[in-house]
């Protein structure tokens, strides 16, 4: 393997993947100012994007697998030079000759639990559906209401399957006609695909398009932030088009449609958390204020990066499979700024960020002085 990658192949992989754009920067460095990297480390997206004008970008360098795609720096670029997508493009080349720093050395495992058995947690496709035992949940079947797909983190993860659990008690209450694919699910592959493993992507998603139609799926109402943005943005590249919707938008909704009563007090003081993949990149803020805004008794307040200046939690781009070392993890300045402001509960609405923000808060000493939730979670308790 060479040590640099081939001038034409690099340019050849960006071109295929989201044009030159690259070339239009003029190295102005306000990516590497909102970048939540330079809050931890040095790391600079200006260095990657002028590596690759020129073809010098190194592989093997971990920089390239450090971008969570959180979506700040392509919001800040006064030239628009798309730098997800180029990032992406660079880790096409180093999966294609299978060159993985160390930190990134957990993606071999990963890609091949996703070829095996459908999810990235090396778990058995046949349990898929256990989340769901003892609930009466049914098996989607056409003509009902709305598919509920939780996606891989909620389908095996201990922490994560109560937040399935909790969704279809809601559902339940609400009276939703609502089925669940059970081992016929796979993993939407957005994240694999950032790690730049096309082909699984592409994989992954023609199976999954294949199911919803033999299954008659019209509307997908899904868990994940990454589900969410991977069926709504990207499955349309196979020319089709599912109505996708996510659990704060429903909730909304149904609240909103009085299907869904709320009829306890919250007194706790909250803050909400927006995953990059939901705010930054849909768009989707309002909706899951306002749920929180619609309990009796809960305090919500801001954290001071919020919106779309939400600080990442990390998981994203891949990441979520990759060591991060303490010291480095945005996750636990986010656990900071919520412990500053007095909330005693951090509420977000991604598996991601949750497994990561539970992580940093049974790292630190004072665990007991927050708690981290999904909004589904709050909601389950006061219906
Ligand atoms: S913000 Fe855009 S133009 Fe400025 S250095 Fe970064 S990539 Fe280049
Ligand atoms: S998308 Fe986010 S993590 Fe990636 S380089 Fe830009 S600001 Fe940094």
């Amino acid at each position: 393997m060479e040590t640099v990658a081939d001038f034409k192949e690099i340019v050849d992989v960006i071109k295929a993947s989201g044009g030159e754009a690259f070339k239009r920067c003029f190295q102005c460095g306000l990516c590497d100012t909102v970048c939540p990297w330079n809050r931890v480390t040095t790391f600079s997206m200006r260095k990657i994007v002028r590596q690759a004008t020129f073809g010098l970008t190194e592989i093997e360098s971990e920089d390239i697998w450090r971008c969570t795609t959180c979506g700040r720096c392509p919001q800040h670029c006064p030239r628009d030079v798309q730098q997800i997508e180029s990032g992406v493009a660079l880790r096409r080349i180093a999966t294609e000759y299978g060159v993985f720093p160390p930190a990134a050395k957990p993606i071999k495992t990963i890609s091949a639990s996703l070829v095996a058995e459908g999810n990235p947690l090396n778990e058995e496709r046949k349990k898929r559906g256990d989340w769901a035992e003892g609930l009466s949940v049914k098996t989607f079947t056409e003509g009902m209401e709305i598919l509920y797909f939780p996606g891989c983190y909620l389908s095996y993860d201990p922490r994560m399957k109560k937040v399935a659990r909790a969704t279809a008690k809601i559902l339940k209450q609400a009276g939703v006609d609502f089925g669940i694919l059970g081992p016929k699910e796979n993993c939407c592959g957005e994240s694999i695909r950032k790690t730049g493993d096309e082909e699984l992507f592409k994989r992954l998603a023609r199976e999954n398009i294949k199911t919803f139609i033999d299954n008659g799926v019209k509307k997908i109402l899904v868990s994940s932030p990454h589900c969410y943005h991977t069926f709504k943005n990207e499955y349309s590249e196979f020319m089709v088009d599912f109505e996708v919707v996510h659990i704060s938008q429903f909730l909304f909704e149904l609240i909103n449609e009085g299907r869904l009563e709320i009829t306890k007090e919250y007194g706790k003081k909250v803050t909400y958390h927006d995953p990059c993949y939901l705010g930054r990149h849909n768009g989707i803020y309002d909706e899951p204020r306002g749920v929180l805004e619609k309990i009796p008794g809960l305090e919500l307040e801001e954290m001071v990066d919020s919106r779309v200046d939400s600080l990442c939690c990390g998981g994203g781009g891949g990441r979520i499979w990759m060591e991060t070392p303490k010291g480095e993890r945005f996750s636990d300045l986010r656990l900071d700024q919520a412990m500053e402001i007095g909330a005693e509960e951090l509420v977000t609405c991604c598996p991601y960020c949750i497994t990561n923000f539970e992580d940093s808060r049974l790292n630190r000493d004072n665990a007991e002085a927050i708690e981290v939730k999904d909004i589904t979670e709050i909601v389950a308790e006061v219906i």
